[in-house]
């Protein structure tokens, strides 16, 4: 993959737009929180953004008509050499039976689903040495996105 050192906001900003529009096709609001100061990563572009667009558009099919999607950059203590980019929706949430099959290739509840989205971005954010966490309730679900600092460890 063509890699480079890149600010994970800069690759944000660059979907947006796609998300803004799918957004309020189904009366979404985006809000986006920025964390200028963040270390930069090292990752292929491209491949970012179709890991990014995919939890969006997942988010925003959750939620149906109306609610929030809410997409944040992050830093924790507790993963040091990591950041954290988090796109948390106020959706119906994934029924704990599901939380482990999600990223199962071909897993879909949808009638016209390929279930092939999260299966594609988690192999994506593993070559990265990265990971991706869900965190699901009745309120709505948050998937954390980790991606290693360029230059820390892996
Ligand atoms: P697809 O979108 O084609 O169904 P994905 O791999 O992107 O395939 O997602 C798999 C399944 O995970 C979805 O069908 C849905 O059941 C569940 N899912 C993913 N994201 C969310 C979300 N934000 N809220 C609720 N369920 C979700
Ligand atoms: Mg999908």
């Amino acid at each position: 993959a063509k890699r480079a050192s890149m600010r994970v906001g800069k690759v944000l900003q660059e979907i947006l737009p796609m998300i803004r529009n799918e957004a309020l096709l189904h009366s979404v609001t985006v809000i986006y929180r920025p964390k200028p100061e963040l270390p930069p990563i090292l990752a292929d572009k491209e491949l970012l953004k179709q890991v990014f667009l995919n939890l969006g558009k997942n988010a925003i099919e959750a939620m149906g008509e109306g609610g929030t999607l809410i997409i944040r950059e992050n830093h924790y203590p507790y993963e040091s050499d990591k950041i954290a980019i988090e796109i948390q929706d106020t959706g119906p949430g994934i029924p704990p039976d599901f939380l482990d099959k999600v990223f199962d290739p071909f897993f879909t509840t949808k009638p016209q689903g390929t279930g092939l989205g999260l299966s594609v971005c988690q192999r994506i954010v593993h070559d990265l040495g990265g990971s991706i966490e869900v965190l699901s309730s009745e309120e709505g679900t948050k998937f954390i996105v980790w991606i290693p600092y360029d230059g820390g460890e892996r």
